[in-house]
């Protein structure tokens, strides 16, 4: 007797068998080629996080937290979700523009189409596909000594990334350069930051020049979750564009007409 997990695998990657063009003749025919390759691609899948079903409004704890870290970047212009665990009508509305935006049904609850997707987008250490920790902390190796625990900066950090994915996505997948996110209280003064940085709390990138141009890139962020936005004509933000989470909105880059 098979455990609901295995079960959702197993569905899973019939499913996927099916997105990869397969017929019907794979999918009658589990032992084939095919299957295995699929297997793989859901084992891949598992070394992050797995969802073991579905999640819609009213749905609670760490499944929906988990997607909330995923679906963070599609707020709608000006807001910011709560990643707090607790699937309310403004996590529903992040879904239902994270489907839209990659060609799904569009009905606001996470099943395995949605699923699936946020597989495809995320690496083996839960960062999205086209970020990683790295580029996010050019500061020290163990996001330590900033205004919070190392755990709460990085996991900031993984916010901000699944952010800038989304951006990403919604300005054509071109690439995105970071140029530096999270600083300790040394290494922030060591640049001259401001004195509460949101650096130092995980939150805040620095974007870099690129195809998008630095006020292409404060513009786009105004959707994507970003509370703080500091770009061309704001004082020491001509060769850069500062985006950060964080409570309370600041945006200015009035090169840019924000
Ligand atoms: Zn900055």
């Amino acid at each position: 007797m098979r455990s609901r997990p295995i079960g959702f695998l197993l569905a899973t990657l019939a499913g996927a068998v099916l997105a990869l063009g397969g017929t019907s003749a794979a999918s009658a025919s589990p032992s084939t080629a095919p299957a295995s390759t699929a297997s793989g691609d859901v084992g891949t899948a598992d070394a992050c996080y797995t969802w073991g079903g579905t999640l819609r409004e009213g749905s609670s704890g760490e499944a929906v937290r988990q997607l909330q870290i995923r679906v963070a970047g599609y707020p709608g212009t000006g807001n910011q979700i709560a990643i707090d665990g607790a699937f309310g009508p403004a996590t529903r509305a992040a879904v239902t523009r994270f489907q839209s935006a990659y060609g799904l049904a569009a009905d606001g609850i996470a099943g395995p189409a949605t699923f699936n997707k946020i597989y495809q987008l995320q690496d083996n250490d839960c960062t999205p596909v086209n970020f990683t920790y790295a580029e996010l902390n050019r500061c020290n190796s163990d996001w330590s000594g900033g205004k919070v625990s190392a755990a709460t900066a990085r996991a900031n950090a993984l916010v901000t990334m699944w952010k800038l994915q989304a951006m990403r996505h919604a300005m054509g997948d071109r690439p995105i350069t970071v140029n530096g996110g999270f600083r300790s209280v040394s290494c922030n003064s060591a640049v001259g930051g401001a004195a509460n940085s949101r650096h130092m709390y995980g939150h805040a990138a620095d974007l870099g020049a690129g195809p998008q141009g630095f006020c292409g890139l404060a513009q786009a962020a105004r959707n994507h979750g970003f509370t703080e936005i500091l770009g061309p004509g704001y004082p020491g933000h001509n060769d850069h564009t500062h985006v950060a989470g964080g409570s309370g909105r600041f945006w200015s880059a009035p090169s840019c007409g924000i």
